[in-house]
């Protein structure tokens, strides 16, 4: 998936495997887990897999469930 040049600079993008990630897409956010980000080994620049974000926009899109909603808390600053 990954293991290509990064676009920034002459590290190498390298597979992390991620536990939690959250992605922002037009109304809010989802949460994947266990993602494979591509992550530089130089300049830490995250590259997100175009399957990833497929799976984000489906979920936004309602054509997918999510596994489940966890209630995230907000606050504000002031
Ligand atoms: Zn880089």
């Amino acid at each position: 998936m990954y293991g290509y040049k990064c676009e920034y600079c002459d590290g190498v993008v390298k597979e992390k495997l991620v536990k939690k990630e959250v992605f922002k897409h037009k109304t809010g956010f989802i949460m994947l887990e266990n993602v494979p980000v591509g992550v530089c080994n130089k300049c830490g620049y995250r590259y997100y897999h175009s399957t990833i974000l497929q799976r984000v926009e489906e979920i936004a899109d309602g054509k997918r469930l999510p596994e489940r909603t966890e209630i995230i808390p907000v606050a504000q600053l002031g």
